[in-house]
């Protein structure tokens, strides 16, 4: 039975790489990282009802589990190329694997990534992948380069994903599915696109870079711990899609932005005297790009309102063990 549910998903997800030397079959796969590239390696758990919901499609929740990982590897600045996944189901349902497998397969074929490995066990619903990428020496975008000084950037728009989550908790699964804004939310939880292309854009030009899958308090904090800054954020320049305005006012897009998860849009600085290039390039890239504060000198991560006045922030970012 392991073994069919291994074929299964084998068949749905051969990409071919001529760098994949032995793949999926073997004790473990053999793989060629080119000459003058670091290997950049990332993995990322999901745990049914604590990252997704029960009964979350198994599509989504295939191509989510890529997902996280690829947009890790784009906030190093890695071309992704590679993954394993471990996957752990209650029973051995078929139907359930293949759906999972080509929500899976459709995002690795959309960024040229082989699956060359994993694991099949029987438990609670889990999956774990591990997603490896390349990167020219010398090249990554690490957390602790921000300087006092530097703008702050982010990509795309910020809340979207617990906006729609927000909708589901208070609505239900299998409603709203005819509202077109509550469609484009669900999107962005269920489906997000992870900024590989922004990434490799800002090689050599980021100083320090995360993406923001816990909020950006918190994951901008993570930017300013590793750096020993702090940071300003400008409330008013926060970047919301259309739908997000439509469906909640402006005091909760907010606070989706500050503090909830799961955007995995890149947040990202840079001399501000790039500002230019970093649009020119990102637009390239197929990204939006918002300039929305600046690393300042000492510890803190604040939020300043229209007059540059602190403003209470709501709790940070997600964090597990919390008491
Ligand atoms: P082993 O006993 O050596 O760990 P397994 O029986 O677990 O081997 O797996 C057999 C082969 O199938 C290995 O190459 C493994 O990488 C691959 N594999 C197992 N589960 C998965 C999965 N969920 N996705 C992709 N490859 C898998
Ligand atoms: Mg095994």
């Amino acid at each position: 039975m392991e073994f069919d549910l291994i074929e299964t998903i084998r068949v749905r997800t051969q990409g071919v790489r001529p760098d994949v030397v032995l793949g999926v079959g073997d004790d473990a796969a053999l793989l060629d990282v080119p000459a003058g590239q670091r290997l950049v390696a990332c993995t990322d758990t999901m745990v049914e009802g604590v990252h997704f919901l029960p009964g979350t499609a198994p599509g989504d929740l295939g191509w989510k589990s890529l997902a996280v990982n690829l947009s890790d590897l784009a906030a190093m600045g890695a071309e992704p190329a590679w993954a394993l996944l471990a996957l752990t189901l209650p029973t051995a349902d078929a139907r359930f694997v293949e759906r999972f497998a080509d929500g899976f397969a459709e995002l690795a074929r959309a960024h040229g990534v082989a699956l060359v490995g994993g694991d099949t066990t029987q438990g609670p619903l889990s999956v774990t992948v591990t997603a490896l990428g390349t990167l020219p020496i010398g090249e990554s975008l690490p957390r602790a380069g921000a300087c006092a000084g530097d703008a702050i950037f982010v990509t795309g728009t910020l809340g979207d994903a617990v906006g729609a989550l927000r909708l589901l908790r208070s609505r239900g699964p299998g409603t709203g599915e005819r509202n077109p804004p509550e469609v484009a939310l669900r999107a962005r939880l269920n489906r997000p696109e992870p900024r590989v292309a922004a990434g490799l854009a800002l090689r050599a030009l980021a100083n320090a870079c995360i993406d923001v899958s816990d909020g950006l308090l918190a994951d901008l904090g993570h930017v300013c711990a590793a750096s020993g800054v702090g940071a300003e954020i400008d409330m008013e320049a926060l970047p919301f899609s259309a739908e997000l305005r439509a469906a909640f006012d402006e005091a909760a897009c907010r606070e989706f932005a500050l503090s909830g998860g799961d955007d995995y849009e890149l947040c990202f600085t840079a001399p501000a005297q790039r500002q230019a290039e970093i649009e020119a390039r990102l637009t390239n890239a197929g990204c939006r790009v918002t300039r929305i504060g600046c690393i300042v000198a000492g510890t803190s991560v604040r939020a300043l309102d229209a007059n540059g006045n602190a403003i209470a922030t709501p709790h940070a970012g997600w964090e597990h063990f919390t008491p």
